[in-house]
Parts: structure tokens; sequence; C-alpha cells
């Protein structure tokens, strides 16, 4: 019987992330398919209230790393944390999500118990003891489905991938795994967190549309004229209305690090393509972008495709969108935005 260890960590406020939520149905799924017992690690500050609220979920057993140490992320005494739950579940296959948190940590922790580990896993399933999963490879072009024979696994589940475990919160009765933290893996100190105000924040994984910008909008227009300044406002007064998360091509991020004067909210972070992210949306709208392939490739997960382009050969209507709109971006979204704010 394989032994099955979701583990899990929680936010500074004591709250399991979706993530996390999402690796615990998937754990659920797997201890389900293989017949396997599975036991829930929490590690971070309110640990153990945490596994309380996942005590629904038919784990044999909690287990958790509730101490100080562990309250803010940090190498050391995370990886730490991490092996001393590995260890004292006695896991065989262990699902972690795939957060900036575990990304970093895990990678040790498998070190340190001898383990294997792959990241971006999109999906597990599994038959008596043998356990599959899967993952893209060249920048996710090719799905491959591939097993191991080590133990333990490690497997970072991807975000978006899994439905979020729901089910009653209860009693978990979990067991605090007692670690040694010592003076150097608490050298580094968090003295605070610099995030951008929430409006500020461009890139929305759960939005459910991606709006692409493209370079066009730095571009002459039909008035022999750029319109740089009127793009940043329409494309955020966009943004603001349509809850939309915003991806860019490669060609105008670019620009910015050029020297040349382009939109100053946008940086390689919201690039999408070869080169750039392949993020997971319901629809997306391209606007003033080509659609050329190195950028389209990037839009593998978006199911549902339009683009707003002046040219009718663009890319975008060489079979890449559903719906292209042979229009200038710049009227086109001046009208979304007041029929959105109407
Ligand atoms: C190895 C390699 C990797 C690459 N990786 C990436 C990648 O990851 N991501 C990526 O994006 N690119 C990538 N590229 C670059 C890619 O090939 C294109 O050069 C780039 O995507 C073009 O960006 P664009 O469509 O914004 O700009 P352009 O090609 O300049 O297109 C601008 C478009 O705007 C339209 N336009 C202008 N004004 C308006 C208006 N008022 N209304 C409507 N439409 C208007 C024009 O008709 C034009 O189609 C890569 C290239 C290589 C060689």
């Amino acid at each position: 019987m394989a032994k099955i260890f979701a583990l899990l960590h929680t936010e500074s406020d004591g709250s399991l992330p979706k993530a996390a939520r999402e690796t615990l149905a998937a754990a659920v799924n797997l201890a389900a398919q293989t017949g396997g017992a599975l036991t829930v690690g929490v590690l971070g500050a309110g640990a153990a209230a945490a596994a309380d609220a996942v005590a629904g979920c038919g784990a044999a057993a909690f287990i958790t790393v509730g101490d100080h140490a562990v309250a803010h992320p940090r190498y050391a005494t995370d990886a730490a944390a991490a092996t001393a739950l590995v260890q004292a579940a006695g896991a065989e296959i262990v699902l972690a999500p795939n957060t900036s948190r575990f990304a970093r940590c895990l990678p040790g922790a498998a070190h340190r118990v001898g383990a294997q580990i792959d990241t971006h896993i999109v999906a597990v399933g599994g038959e008596g003891g043998a356990v599959h999963a899967q993952r893209w490879f060249y920048r996710q072009r090719i799905l491959g489905s591939f097993s191991r024979t080590a133990r333990p696994w490690m497997l970072l589940v991807d975000g978006g991938v899994c439905p979020a475990w729901q089910g009653p919160a209860g009693t978990a009765n979990a067991q605090e795994v007692p670690v040694a933290f010592t003076a150097e893996d608490q050298r580094t100190t968090v003295k605070g967190v610099q995030a951008p105000a929430a409006d500020a924040q461009t890139i929305r994984p759960d939005a459910v549309l991606l709006f692409v910008a493209g370079a066009g909008w730095t571009k002459k227009q039909k008035d022999g004229q750029a319109h740089i300044g009127d793009a940043g406002v329409l494309i955020q007064g966009f943004l603001r209305s349509a809850k939309a998360s915003l991806g860019s091509s490669k060609s105008l991020v670019d620009i910015q690090s050029e020297g040349q004067e382009t939109l100053s909210f946008m940086s390689h972070m919201n690039q999408v393509g070869q080169t750039g992210s392949t993020p997971r949306h319901a629809k997306g709208l391209a606007t003033c972008c080509h659609g050329e392939e190195p950028h389209a490739v990037g839009w593998r997960f978006i199911n549902e495709r339009r683009a707003v382009n002046l040219d009718p050969n663009c890319g975008w209507a060489q079979g890449k969108a559903d719906v292209v709109y042979v229009a200038d971006a710049f009227e086109v979204i001046t009208k979304v935005n007041a029929l959105l704010n109407a």
C-alpha cells in the first residue's frame, strides 16, 4: 500500500493557499486510485489550525511543524521542516504545491531524504502501487507521461490543474513534529514585505480573460503620431473594468529595455510566448499584436481567442484566433471601456 503524503504550507496569516487545497485534492484522488494511505503534513504559521480546516479529507494522520521559525518562508528552516515531515510520515509519494515557497526549499529537502523530485506536474494518477505523472516538455509543446521507481518521489503540482479540495473542517488531532532549528538556520530574517498595490498587480492568474498588448500600441498611428500615453490609459482602464490579466508581446517589452518610451507598467514578466509564459485563462484578447508563432505558442492554454488588428493578414487571421476584428484597437478599446463603465 503506497504511503502518500500531501505536504502543504500555510500563508503568513495561517490560511492554506488555493494551490495547497488543489494539491490536497490530487493526493486524495491518488490515495483512492492506488488504495494508498494518505498522511497530510502542514508547515507554517497556524499549521495545526490549517490541519483542522482540512480534517475531513480522509487522511489517516495529520502532522505539522508550526514552530515560530517557519512563520515566514525561509530556505533553511523550510527545508529542515519539510525534511522532518517527510521522514516522520515515512512518505513514499510526496505531493506538494509548486508555490515559490516550496519550489525553493523542496529540492534541498529531497536531497536530504534521498528522494527524487519533479516539478511542474500537471496530472498524477495511479493504480495499485504504480504512480504516474504528467508534465510538459520543450516549452509546453510535448506532454510527457512518466513514472519513477525511486521512493520517496516528490511531485510539485502546478497551480490550477486540479479543483481545490473542499470539505468539512474538524479536529485533525495533528501531531507536531519537533525540529531542532539551529541559530544558523534562522540567520536570515524577514523584515517586511514589499508588494505592489492590488490594482497595480497586472498578472492575475485567476482572471477569466488574458488581455495581450502588442508593440502596435507604441507605433505611429494614422495621424502620423505615436499615442503611448493614451495607450496606457486605455489598457489600464480596460484591465480595471474587466479584471483581466495583462500579457505582452516580446517586442513591446523589449522596446522598454532599448530605452524607448513605452508602457511603464509592463515588464518582461508579462511576456507571453516561446521565451515568455504560457498562462491559462478561459479567454484571450490580443490587441496591436501581430500573432507571430513565437508569441502565439504561449496561447496554448487559452481556450477562446480573439484579436484586434488593423492588418487583415496578421498572424491571428492565419488560424490562430477564433475571431479577428480588423479595426483600430484605440477606437475599439475606447468604446469597450465606455460600455464596461456604463
Ligand atoms: C527565438 C525567438 C523567441 C521569441 N519569443 C517570443 C515570445 O516569447 N513572445 C513574443 O511575443 N515574441 C517572441 N518572439 C518575437 C516574435 O517573433 C515577434 O517578433 C513579436 O511577438 C512581435 O510582437 P508584436 O506583435 O507586438 O509586434 P509587431 O510585429 O510590430 O506587430 C504590431 C501589430 O500591431 C498592429 N497595430 C498597429 N497599430 C494598431 C492599431 N491602432 N490597432 C490595431 N492593431 C494595430 C499592426 O498591424 C501589427 O500587426 C520571439 C522571436 C524569436 C526569434
